[in-house]
């Protein structure tokens, strides 16, 4: 079995997400992706967090599960992936997911942490079984006490190239205002992200649910066609994403 090399954020961003995907790790397989986070700790769960800076104001989340496709026998395996690289997009041979829901959000996170950008950095598990890691983490002392300071929660785990995600399960998570403040920070450098209502609950909502007074939002990573054998990854966003990442302004306010 492949393992994924150490300290592989300072590569570029495409080698590292290439990297990240080169098996799926659903649910009972995220152990594979622990040794690419440097200097994580632990929770009870078995959840990866990473604490820059003191008293951080920003949650950022991703999950280390991916999207968990039987095999023949009805196993869940964790599969070795046959990436083609098509410069601006990068997907399967059509027999596998490709897992970039969510090891996008993970290469913008490691990317972060590289560049010492101040946070709190949750790398949750069982995200696709409902949340279960993220969940654990909201109603967990540990966790209540790494989030004194904090004042948004975001997930880099959103389809798409665009949304900044202001509503989940059609319930309001993030205020228009933050929404735009983010925005703002995103075109500085050419990424024309927008408010969008329509989001599905991912981790952060996890936490909105525990404290609802927090910002809670998902960002597009740029994966399409998630959770089957079409996934693609928008390579060019990724990048440009994790360059906005690493140079704007955070905390936003
Ligand atoms: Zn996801």
């Amino acid at each position: 079995m492949k393992h994924v090399d150490e300290n592989s954020a300072g590569d570029g961003v495409r080698e590292l997400f290439k990297k990240l995907v080169r098996r799926t790790t659903p649910n009972g397989f995220e152990h594979l992706m622990y040794e690419c986070i440097p200097h994580a700790q632990a929770d009870h769960y078995g959840n990866r967090f990473v604490i820059i800076g003191s008293n951080p104001q920003h949650l950022f989340t991703c999950h280390l599960d991916t999207y968990p496709l039987d095999d023949d026998e009805g196993e869940c395996m964790s599969t070795e992936i046959h990436l083609i690289d098509e410069g601006t997009i990068i997907r399967t041979d059509g027999t596998t997911i490709l897992g970039a829901d969510d090891k996008a959000g993970m290469t913008v996170m490691l990317s972060m942490i590289s560049a010492g950008i101040p946070g709190i950095y949750g790398f949750f598990l069982a995200e696709e079984q409902g949340m279960f890691g993220s969940q654990f983490a909201a109603h967990d002392s540990l966790w209540n006490e790494l989030m004194q300071d904090v004042k948004a929660v975001i997930s880099f785990d959103r389809k798409g190239v665009e949304s900044i995600i202001t509503h989940q399960r059609n319930e309001r998570t993030c205020s228009d205002e933050f929404a735009l403040k983010l925005q703002a920070e995103f075109k500085k450098y050419d990424l024309d992200m927008m408010r969008d209502k329509k989001g599905s609950a991912t981790d952060s909502y996890s936490f909105f649910q525990m404290y609802p007074h927090l910002q809670c939002t998902n960002i597009s990573v740029g994966y399409w066609d998630q959770h089957t054998c079409c996934e693609s990854q928008d390579i060019l966003h990724l990048e440009r994403l994790c360059k906005a990442a690493i140079s704007m302004q955070w905390p936003i306010p």
